[in-house]
Formats: C-alpha cells, structure tokens, sequence
C-alpha cells in the first residue's frame, strides 16, 4: 500500500478505536467487527463486503506494531496540512483517456489507485523549477443502464445521457479568461507545496498562496468563475462488451467528472441491469434453452433447429432421450471476456397434446396396446412399494 493512502485513510476509525488503542483492544474491535461484517453472514450485501475489506485492511496495518509506528508517523507529517482525500490524486495516471479499457471493465475494483508510486516520493523529489501542479482529479460518476438480454450477451454500443460538471468550453477547462492562461504560483513554484525547516527537519505543507493546485488565476474565465467546470448534459456512446452480467459495473476510465482547471477526470462507473429474455436464459457463460418435445420425438429421436445468439444450429434429439434431458450444444452460448463462448444447454422437455383428432387418438390406443405387449412397464422401479 502506497503511503498516499495512508493517508488518506483513518484506520482507527475504521476499527472504531482511539488512536492511542491498546493492541489488545484493537484486536478486539477487529474481530467483532470481522464477525459482523463477513460476507458470510451478509450475503450480497456489497456495503458489507466493502466494509469487511476496510477493517481487515485497517487490522493488517494497525496490529502490526512496525506498520502501526510507520502509519501513525506518515500521518503526523501530514496533519492538518490539506493533503486530505483526493489532494493529491493520481496526477499523470489518469489523462483524458476516452478510451475504454477492457482490461478494466470487470475489475470494478481498480478505482482508487492510479499506480503512481507513494506520495512521498513524488513529493521530496521534486524539483524547484518543476511548474506542472498536480490539481484536484475529477470525482467518479455512478449511473447506470438496462439492456436487453441478447444486447448484454452479445455486446451493444448505447447512449449515455448524464449531467455532471464537465471541462468549461469556454476556457477549456484551464480556469483563465479565454486568451490568458494561469500563471505559475510564485511562492511554491508550481508544486503546491511549501518547506519550511524548523532546526534539523524540513516539513512540507500545502501553498496557502494558491491553495495547492501550484497555479493562480488573474483573470478568471467568466463561465465557470474560475473552476474550469461547468454542468453539462452530455451523452456519451458506451460500448458495453459481450457477456455483461445483470447487476455488473463496468468501469470507464476518464468519464467521470471533470478535475478542476484541467485536472485529470474521474472514472465512470456504470451498473448494467439485464432484462429478461422469452426465449434464453443464462447460467454464467452457458445459454439456457428449453425445448419443448413431443414424446414421439423423444422416443424416435429427431433433429430440431433452434434459435441461438447467432443464428440456427440443428440440435439431434437422439432415439429414446428422457424428458428433461440437457444436450450441450459446445461453444454457442455467451461469448467469454477472453474469447470463445460458453455453451448452450438444451433442456428436452415433453409437450403433452391437449386435443387430438380421432386418427391420432386411435392410434395411440393401438400404440399403447403394442407398447404393453413389448413388456414397457413406466414402474416396473416401483414393485413391492
Ligand atoms: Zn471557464
Ligand atoms: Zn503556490
């Protein structure tokens, strides 16, 4: 774990202890709340789940003495300086990538981190001459979408109608009156941070002068008032891949609220809802389908054409198939994130005709006389019962 998530992260409160906790009641805290919370006895219930990770995070680093001393002492040299949630988000990770990351979009967890290494590194490593600030990203935007059953399976492109505050189009987001443009924070640089030495040590706190973001603003763009967003409605085309599941969040890097003056966007965050289908049914990357027989069908055997995601395929009935029987058709179901497809199952199941012309019922009492005198008894399993 990267120290810029510590913190931005309280553990103690997470556990609900003091800072000053003993470790046995810290231990304490983590286990009643580690029964409470475990996804076994919550069963889909996400909050509780996401709950459960942060307080057994919070116990790895807090009952580890060593772990303990390094949190508590990254956190005291950041006290009270402004570097709370979000103050330094991932600067360079994000970007305005319209792209649509696929590696990402069953991840759903990836938000928080953008793999920029720790905090401190960047922090101390940096130059004096350095005039790129690292503003305030973008905050993630939830909304979400329901498609219909073979549009999830298949994959669809779909419109996404939201608002939210996006980059100004006056100012391009930069916050400055069109034809000016922020200039470099005189007192920290551009870096948003100040030293200062107190003896032997050397602490950094955020620019009072530009309040962190390492730019000023003289003339400010007038749309926006200086904050480089405006709310917008837009509609943005989101290509959702095959075999989206009901209730699935699929993560769109960048598509979320824009950062202020020109600060990376936050991610998009969409719950894909899955209507019902007539037909299909789903079990993971299997197509469920059932087919109704007749018992002649399933005695004699047939070969039936159904309908599959793509077209028909011939589907053999073979000669004395029991009702309810499942044929796998390989390699026709959902299609797989990594390619290929599942299967579809076939369930064989028995239409009983409800009215028969006097041919038809003639015949079956021939039938059902022959059928005795070749010995068919439906329960002959049942003697002696
Ligand atoms: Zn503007
Ligand atoms: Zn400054």
């Amino acid at each position: 774990m990267s120290q810029r998530e510590w913190i931005e992260k309280d553990f103690y409160k997470e556990l609900g202890v003091s800072s000053g906790a003993s470790q046995d009641e810290i231990k304490k805290a983590y286990r009643k709340l580690a029964r409470d919370l475990h996804p076994d006895a919550n069963p889909g219930d996400p909050k509780a789940e996401e709950r459960f990770k942060a307080v057994s995070e919070a116990h790895a680093v807090l009952s580890d003495p060593a772990k303990r001393k390094e949190y508590d002492d990254t956190r005291k040299l950041f006290a009270g300086g402004g570097y709370g949630r979000g103050g330094f988000g991932p600067g360079a990770g994000g970007g305005f990538s319209q792209e649509f990351n696929i590696g990402d979009i069953f991840g759903g967890a990836g938000a928080g981190d953008g793999g920029l290494g720790d905090l401190l590194g960047g922090l101390f490593n940096r130059g004096g001459t350095r005039t790129s600030s690292r503003p305030r990203r973008g905050a993630d935007v939830e909304t979400e979408t329901t498609l219909g059953f073979r549009e999830a399976a298949q994959g669809v492109t779909v419109p996404l109608r939201m608002t939210s505050p996006s980059p100004c189009t006056t100012c391009h987001g930069s916050g400055a009156k069109p034809g000016t443009s922020p200039r470099v924070c005189p007192i920290c640089n551009g870096t948003g941070v100040v030293s200062r030495n107190q003896g032997a040590f050397g602490f950094s706190e955020p620019c009072d002068e530009c309040r962190g973001s390492g730019s000023i603003i003289d003339d400010p763009c007038v749309d926006c008032h200086g904050n480089g967003i405006q709310n917008r409605t837009r509609t943005i085309t989101v290509r959702i891949p095959p075999g989206v599941g009901d209730g699935q969040r699929i993560r769109l890097a960048g598509q979320g609220e824009a950062g202020l003056r020109g600060a990376p966007s936050g991610d998009l965050y969409v719950t894909v809802h899955v209507s019902q289908d007539k037909v299909f049914g789903r079990n993971g990357d299997d197509l469920t389908l059932v087919l109704p027989v007749s018992y002649s069908e399933l005695v004699l055997g047939t070969t039936v054409s159904v309908p599959t995601l793509d077209g028909r395929v011939g589907v053999k009935v073979p000669p004395g198939t029991a009702d309810g029987r499942i044929l796998r058709v390989r390699g026709r179901g959902v299609p797989k994130r990594g390619g290929g497809a599942g299967d579809l199952l076939v369930t064989v199941k028995v239409a009983v005709p409800q009215k028969l012309d006097r041919e038809a019922v003639e015949a079956l009492e021939r039938y059902r006389e022959a059928e005795r005198a070749s010995g068919f008894d439906p329960r002959a399993g049942w003697a002696g019962a």
